[in-house]
């Protein structure tokens, strides 16, 4: 017996339901009471410990201040059965809700926003990186190969490779421009230099919540109980560093320098409303039985919409805001949480509490919806021209790059996600 996501949309999905931290009923806002993410943070200029805390509105919310939890450790509470995450999310609503008894006292336990520093929101044992970015595939598999851009097995088996979680940093990461061994088309021979090709990826993340035992796989449609939430991923890469290192293993430094998430983990509760359905073309192979089931293809889609904002030096100076750069959306993915899920532990790999995957880079079906300047850039020969008369193929130094995202359906309450920002800084001399 599988869970629908009707099922699983309850009282704390009311679109109706108000808070009484006022900032979480503006219409702006990415975390009304009806989001409620999580996060890990303390307060600003401190070395505190860690705490664990939910966005709402403008504030967090120290839910073991509260005593909702009695855990300093997200891997432990991200741990936790589906029932136990579902009783959280409805005790936090309840309290936070307006005309709650609790408002008096959960008042002491809110912290400005704006006054925490935010961590990666928990110990990322590992991080695997997918490509079910159908668009994104076939588009840059096009640059190498025109006639047959997508290669043989990416319709059939989800595609990903293990990248490294210590690089992982959250939202405000700033990194050196990194060095590389690259090789020209007209060089003899390779050298070590900066990258000269650097490029963002917009990208999901899903962390895990309960783990799998080494040697148990996990069942397609017991896959999502096992995931916790999604975040924003940027996957910045070397294009010009993976070119030359990628073959025949795939990629290693060219994306291990620096990957950013955003602060907030939107839960697998709160995306409930936004669930659609997977479709796969008749025309394309249909996933093989393990990877299929009528729950998937009912709602394994979620409804998430992605965008991209550039902000370069020259911008800043000028007190501009960031230009988006394009947007695209989750549910064009070519696979769903749950068939990542199951396809990693299909041979008995253990996923572990914490662990992360990657979404692969979310592209559209036009080119104006490209989820990274390769692509935007056509391999680096069309210049995009900026709305302040600047261009760009690659990244260039002082070029700040924020992803963002939301979920919007008829009849519910928007959420966001907040922001994923990064910042590329000239390589070191
Ligand atoms: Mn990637």
């Amino acid at each position: 017996m599988t869970t629908s996501s009707s099922d699983r949309i309850n009282a704390t999905h009311d679109p109706a339901l108000r808070s009484w931290v006022a900032s979480a009923n503006t219409e702006a806002t990415d975390f009304p009471i009806q989001n409620l993410p999580f996060g890990s943070f303390r307060r600003a200029g401190t070395s505190e410990p860690l705490r664990i805390g939910v966005a709402i509105g403008d504030q967090a919310l120290d839910l073991k201040a509260v005593g909702l939890i009695t855990t300093d450790d997200m891997n432990v509470l991200m741990a936790m059965s589906a029932a136990g995450r579902q009783a959280l999310r409805a005790a936090i609503s309840e309290g936070l809700r307006e005309g709650s008894a609790k408002q008096a006292e959960w008042q002491c336990a809110l912290l400005a926003q704006s006054a925490l520093e935010m961590a990666v929101p928990c110990r990322i044992g590992d991080y695997t990186d997918f490509y079910t970015g159908v668009h994104h595939a076939t588009t840059v598999g096009k640059l190498f190969r025109p006639d047959a851009p997508l290669l043989p097995n990416y319709k059939w088996v989800p595609i990903g490779y293990h990248g490294r979680a210590s690089s992982i940093g959250v939202s405000g990461q700033a990194f050196h421009r990194p060095l590389g061994q690259t090789k020209g088309p007209n060089e003899d021979v390779p050298s070590l230099r900066p990258s000269h090709r650097l490029d963002y990826e917009l990208e999901l993340g899903i962390f895990m919540g309960r783990g799998n035992a080494l040697g148990e796989p996990v069942k397609l449609d017991d896959a999502e109980s096992h995931a916790f939430g999604m975040v924003l991923l940027n996957d910045w890469s070397a294009r010009d560093v993976q070119a030359w290192e990628y073959q025949p293993l795939g990629p290693f430094l060219a994306k291990n320098f620096a990957s950013t998430i955003s602060p907030w983990m939107v839960t697998m509760e709160a995306l409930a409303p936004f669930r659609v359905p997977f479709v796969r073309a008749a025309e394309d192979p249909q996933p093989l039985p393990y990877l299929d089931s009528a729950a998937n293809r009912q709602q394994g889609g979620v409804d998430v919409h992605l965008e991209v904002w550039l902000q370069t030096q020259t911008m800043r100076d000028a007190g501009q805001g960031p230009q988006r750069l394009s947007q695209s959306n989750y549910c064009d993915a070519y696979w769903t949480v749950a068939q990542m899920i199951t396809h990693h532990t299909v041979n008995g790999c253990n996923l572990q509490s914490g662990d992360l995957l990657g979404s692969g880079t979310q592209s559209g079906a036009m080119p104006e919806q490209a989820g990274s300047l390769l692509e935007l850039s056509a391999g680096g020969k069309k210049a995009l021209t900026l709305a302040n008369g600047e261009t760009r193929t690659f990244l260039e130094d002082g070029d700040s790059v924020t992803l963002r995202a939301h979920c919007m359906r008829s009849g519910y309450r928007r959420i966001g996600f907040g922001e994923c920002q990064g910042e590329v800084l000239a390589a070191r001399s």
